[in-house]
């Protein structure tokens, strides 16, 4: 396992961490300057961010910085290292009027709807990682909710493991599972696409926007990145943190300070 207590080298900010700022909108482009100035790496950023900066200035950005992209959320552009796909649950529940009940039809759906994708994806040379999200989140984000049926659908869809599909392992959405480990060995490194990172907070007072700063909650983030890096996992560790009642309201720089220190002590 990497020692990360020295420097922050295998950092990356997903970008919603800071997305604001002081509790207003900070744009994509101060973002990634803060995060520069910083010597961070490698940055996952938000298809809605990178349509209000533009798209072009943000390639621009990315580029003349040598910035590394550990992710793109989510589903659709440069050299992303994977394009995370969090998958959807029942139509319609996300603004409260679910259409149907039936969750098994809505996993096939997003099975097939994967499986149109791959085709594209490979074509492309964009890797898939599917996201499972905690069970909490079933019925409006992503019904795909553990590893081991994340790994159920990447070894149907590509049972030669080519590489073009695999998993994004969000500490937040599986450090509870009870076959984490098996499943994480079961994904092996090339099904082991992207790493996040932050932390379960006791209370939760909100399901999608209190994440915790890593070392401020339950889970044992260094055993989890220890299982992944021990089937060979070397990529970014990506810190995503949605936080409207904390992080959020705090001025960014504190906040990416914050995240660089507790990334050498609790990651
Ligand atoms: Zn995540």
């Amino acid at each position: 396992m990497r020692d990360f207590s020295g420097d922050h080298r295998w950092l990356s900010i997903n970008t919603a961490t800071i997305r604001k700022s002081g509790g207003k909108d900070l744009p994509l482009t101060e973002i990634i300057e803060a995060c520069v100035q910083r010597g961070i790496r490698a940055i996952s950023p938000w298809r809605d961010q990178v349509a209000a900066a533009g798209l072009a200035e943000v390639s621009r950005l990315v580029r003349t910085h040598g910035l590394e992209l550990s992710g793109y959320c989510r589903g659709g552009m440069f050299n992303a290292k994977c394009l995370v796909l969090v998958v959807g649950g029942l139509p319609g529940a996300l603004q409260g009027k679910p259409e149907h009940k039936d969750i098994a039809l809505s996993r096939t759906q997003v099975r097939d709807g994967i499986a149109e994708l791959l085709d594209y994806a490979r074509q492309v040379r964009m890797p898939l990682a599917i996201e499972p999200l905690h069970p909490m989140y079933a019925a409006d984000r992503a019904c795909i909710n553990t590893m081991e049926h994340a790994l159920d659908v990447c070894d149907e869809l590509d049972p030669q493991r080519t590489g073009a599909i695999g998993v994004a392992v969000d500490v937040y959405h599986v450090w509870w599972d009870p076959k984490l480990r098996q499943q994480i060995e079961r994904a092996g490194k090339d099904r082991l696409l992207a790493f996040h990172a932050c932390d379960w907070l006791t209370p939760t007072t909100d399901l999608l926007n209190d994440r915790g700063m890593m070392g401020d909650g339950v889970i044992d983030i260094p055993r989890i990145r220890g299982w992944v890096e021990a089937q060979g996992f070397a990529g970014y560790s990506e810190v995503e943190i949605f936080s409207t009642g904390n992080w959020w309201l705090r001025p960014h720089d504190e906040v990416l300070d914050t995240v660089i220190a507790r990334h050498m002590t609790a990651v």
